[in-house]
């Protein structure tokens, strides 16, 4: 086992979990109350699966918020944290665009919705309002910064953490004694990553094997198939296809290197369905793996984590025109281009955590006037899609770091090439 490696066992324990799953599925399905679901399912594999979530979320927001001011009291210059910042923002909206773009064009031409009507369907669910782009902007300055770090309010953290570490560069010694202090921290809680990323199998193996005995399978039959295939086929292409091409077009980075290296990370945010949780994962992958400087990292990696949701962007494009046209509307150019605009906004304002993809969409059904209840048609078969697109959205949040990384010469060439690089324990 030795030899396999941590990516290895990450990936036996993802097919092994899907496996168990699949075969728990079909024994409890007949028999709800047998002790296979009361003893395995509801017990020992969510036990297992839920002490691994929670011990990783309990890292984000000290993470965060150390490695962010590490990262930016240690900048000999304060300013080119503008740039920095810019050059993540304008790539994390672009390729957002792309991904929504790719989506709404696939899925005219597929037309997953013209096989199926409204007819019979009786569905609900509730909208919310979109917050303006304006009470977004707003509500990054945190009123109380200990309440931002409560409720775990990525942007607010990430705007107090950069002023914080931005005075702490300005006043000398004090700051420089802090900085030991904090860096110290970072250099525990990254300790404290790797040991819990050497019990991610097993956390990888409950979680899936819990979340494939409760699917119904069968939901992906009928009407649905096509908009779930499409989905998960746009989603493989813009992980596999669209960001190598892109990364090795700006970079001119070997992008094999790239995604053998994000593998496990990948398979890590696919089984807990969310890109904040995944952030110390995340944030290991491109400082000790891709060699990206912890102060590019720190700062685009949760804020890519919140604002980048390119998987999450795909499926509210197919899923826009799958519902348009299951209630036979066309949509107007002005239509689309407003999906596109609602979608990329909407992904600023809303963290990564599993399923806001859905609440999301309800934004943008309504800002086009498509009735928003539809949403309640395609619930059952987007748990796998969250699954797929959270594993694009930080993939999504890598490259751009790596990007960012490369131009500011801030990418260590010799940790990319290295296929071990950041697999040891230490
Ligand atoms: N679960 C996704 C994420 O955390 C968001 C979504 O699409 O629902 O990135």
């Amino acid at each position: 086992l030795k030899k396999i490696g941590l990516t290895g066992k990450i990936v036996i324990g993802m097919f092994a979990g899907i496996l168990f799953g699949l075969l728990l599925n079909t024994l409890i399905s007949d028999a709800p109350d047998s002790w296979l679901k009361l003893v395995v399912v509801d017990g020992v594999l969510r036990l297992v699966g839920e002490f691994f979530i929670t011990s990783l979320m309990m890292l984000v927001v000290p993470l965060v918020f150390v490695s962010l001011v590490v990262g930016t009291c240690s900048m000999s210059d304060p300013s080119k944290l503008g740039r920095i910042g810019g050059k993540a923002l304008m790539l994390y909206l672009i390729t957002t665009g792309i991904a929504i773009s790719i989506a709404l064009v696939v899925a005219s031409i597929v037309k997953p919705g013209s096989g199926g009507s409204m007819a019979g369907q009786d569905v609900t669910f509730e909208a919310q309002q979109a917050p303006s782009f304006v009470d977004v902007l707003i509500d990054m300055v945190p009123r109380n910064p200990i309440n931002a770090l409560a409720e775990g309010n990525m942007l607010q953290i990430i705007v107090f953490a950069l002023l914080f570490g931005i005075s702490m560069a300005l006043v000398g010694k004090p700051g420089e004694r802090l900085r030991d202090f904090f860096e110290d921290i970072n250099t525990v809680i990254m300790k404290l990553v790797m040991i819990l990323m050497q019990v991610a199998p097993y956390g990888v193996f409950a979680l899936l094997a819990r979340t494939f005995a409760d699917l119904g399978l069968g939901e992906l039959l009928g009407d649905l198939a096509v908009y779930f295939i499409t989905v998960l086929v746009i989603l493989l292409v813009h992980g596999f296809i669209v960001y190598p091409a892109i990364l090795s077009a700006l970079t001119r980075l070997n992008p094999a290197i790239f995604i053998r290296k994000m593998l496990s990370n990948q398979i890590f945010a696919f089984s807990i369905s969310s890109s904040n949780a995944a952030i110390p994962v995340t944030l290991r992958t491109t400082t000790k793996r891709l060699g990206v400087d912890n102060k590019i990292a720190s700062f685009t990696v949760p804020l890519g984590a919140t604002i980048n949701m390119d998987g999450t962007a795909i499926m509210q494009g197919v899923a826009t025109v799958f519902i348009a046209q299951l209630y036979g509307i066309d949509l107007s150019m002005q239509q689309y281009l407003m999906v596109i605009l609602t979608a990329t906004l909407a992904s600023i304002g809303t963290a990564g955590v599993p399923g806001v993809g859905l609440i999301m969409l309800a934004m943008v059904l309504q800002q086009v006037g498509l009735p928003v209840e539809a949403i309640g048609l395609i619930i059952g078969v987007d748990r796998l899609l969250d699954m797929t697109r959270t594993a694009v959205n930080i993939t999504g949040d890598a490259m751009v770091t790596t990007i960012v990384g490369k131009s500011e010469d801030q990418l260590d060439m010799d940790v990319y090439n290295d296929p071990d690089a950041g697999l040891n324990a230490d």
